[in-house]
């Protein structure tokens, strides 16, 4: 039983339906049929993606013979070995996978769902938010547009940056960049987690003349008609015309009513290598919902389907399990005018410049025409590689660590 039928929950099935045949009955539960490639919501307040085509059928996705069901999740009882799902219908389950990412909370913030929403305060984290984000951007003449990160852990945590980025060349291009003012303000102590690569993404910030404001928990979003301000736990004021909030991320509802399953954030417990919850040993966990220490991204549930199909196959036929996941992230930063950076990292080695995969290719942590041509690729990749359960050659879980190398150090 696979609970989600998003990036994770869609490729676990198709893994396991090729990798285990007829033996095994695979069922999905989804609570829609609607697949959003959500990458693409970064693109969408830039009139650079159409929203219906970033959306296609979940069934549609999946292998033949893996049965799909279309309800929502109510409750995990796992001394029963069971789900139940909106409707009443309870579900048995031999091995149970859990894939339902993680849930914006914006009503978790004082504000953030208050006066100003959709007007002045903005996110692109959901598709009405990325549509209606492009009706304010195009309408927006000159002002302080203030891009900000409740808290972490994020989907893609690369993603806001990547809009500060983009919103430097929209406006560029709109030949209005003198007269916006662009702050991005994160609750971080740098502009990204890792040192190296936040070193690289501030001066980058900097080049393009985007205020960095660190160390800010925002407590209230006060919006309204003209404008408004952010304001932090300690009493710092952030004010703006125009904001774009990352909203406070959690994992599914149904994981607090399911005792034992998750942390006190709705996160699945599990082990970080193997990919087993810690709640049973007959449960597996993928993607977002996980509450390991990588990031939460499309790659990494990539990656992790590898480990995590292999394991349960191990796990029906009562052998050890593969304890290799490393944590391997890879992501692609957007940066404007037609380039990218990409970055590739783990548990254990933050992300470096050098080339990806190996000596030869994607260059690493430096802004290039060829990693925003990659960026874009991903769409299709996402839909005929990752979605399919595809081994792609030179793409597999292990992070390589060929092609890259330890910068020098900087001079006191
Ligand atoms: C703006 C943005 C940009 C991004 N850019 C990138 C990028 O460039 N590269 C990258 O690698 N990743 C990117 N990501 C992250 C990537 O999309 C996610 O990490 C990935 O989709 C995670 O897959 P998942 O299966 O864990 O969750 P999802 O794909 O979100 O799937 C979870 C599924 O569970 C279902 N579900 C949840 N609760 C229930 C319930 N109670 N009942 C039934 N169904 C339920 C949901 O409907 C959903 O379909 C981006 C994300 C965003 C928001």
């Amino acid at each position: 039983m696979v609970l989600g039928g998003g990036t994770g929950g869609t490729l676990a099935a198709n893994r396991l339906r090729r990798d285990l045949g007829g033996d095994v009955g695979i069922t999905v539960v989804d609570r829609d049929d609607d697949h959003l490639y959500q990458p693409g919501l970064l693109f969408v307040p830039f009139g650079l993606a159409r929203p219906q085509d970033l959306v296609r059928s979940r069934r549609a996705q999946l292998h033949e013979g893996i049965a799909y069901r279309t309800a929502g999740v109510e409750r995990v009882e796992l001394d029963a070995q069971r789900v139940l799902l909106s409707g009443g219908v309870t579900l048995p389950y031999d091995v149970l996978i859990v894939a339902t990412g993680a849930r914006l909370l914006p009503e978790e913030t004082e504000g953030l769902t208050g006066p100003g929403r959709r007007e002045t305060v903005h996110t692109f984290y959901d598709l009405d938010g990325a549509v209606a984000l492009e009706r304010a951007l195009s309408g927006f003449t000159g002002g302080r547009l203030v891009v900000n990160v409740v808290d972490m852990p994020i989907k893609c945590p690369v993603a806001p940056l990547e809009f500060c980025f983009l919103a430097d060349w929209y406006f560029a291009e709109r030949r209005i960049r003198d007269r916006v003012e662009l702050i991005y303000v994160t609750p971080l102590d740098a502009a990204f987690t890792k040192p190296v690569a936040a070193r690289t993404l501030s001066g980058m910030l900097a080049d393009k003349h985007v205020e960095l404001v660190t160390e800010f928990n925002t407590g209230e979003v006060h919006g309204g008609t003209g404008g408004g301000q952010l304001v932090s736990y300690d009493g710092r004021q952030v004010p703006f015309d125009l904001a774009v909030v990352v909203p406070l991320h959690g994992g599914a509802a149904y994981v607090d009513r399911s005792p034992g399953l998750g942390d006190e954030f709705g996160f699945v417990t599990a082990d970080k290598h193997t990919l087993q919850s810690a709640a049973a040993p007959n449960v597996f966990v993928i993607g977002d919902a996980a509450a390991i220490p990588t990031s939460k991204a499309g790659s990494v549930t990539h990656f992790e389907g590898e480990i995590l199909t292999g394991n349960v196959a191990r796990f029906l036929a009562g052998e050890p399990l593969d304890a290799s996941f490393d944590g391997h992230t890879n992501c692609f930063i957007e940066s404007g005018f037609g380039t990218a950076m990409l970055i590739d990292f783990n548990y254990d080695t933050e992300p470096l410049p050098g080339h990806y995969p190996a000596g030869i290719g994607l260059p690493l942590l430096a802004p290039s025409r060829l990693n925003h041509l990659g960026k874009l690729m991903f769409a299709w990749f996402y839909w005929h590689g990752l979605l399919p359960g595809r081994d792609i050659p030179g793409l597999g879980s292990p992070m390589p660590h060929a092609g890259k190398h330890i910068p020098a150090p900087t001079p006191p």
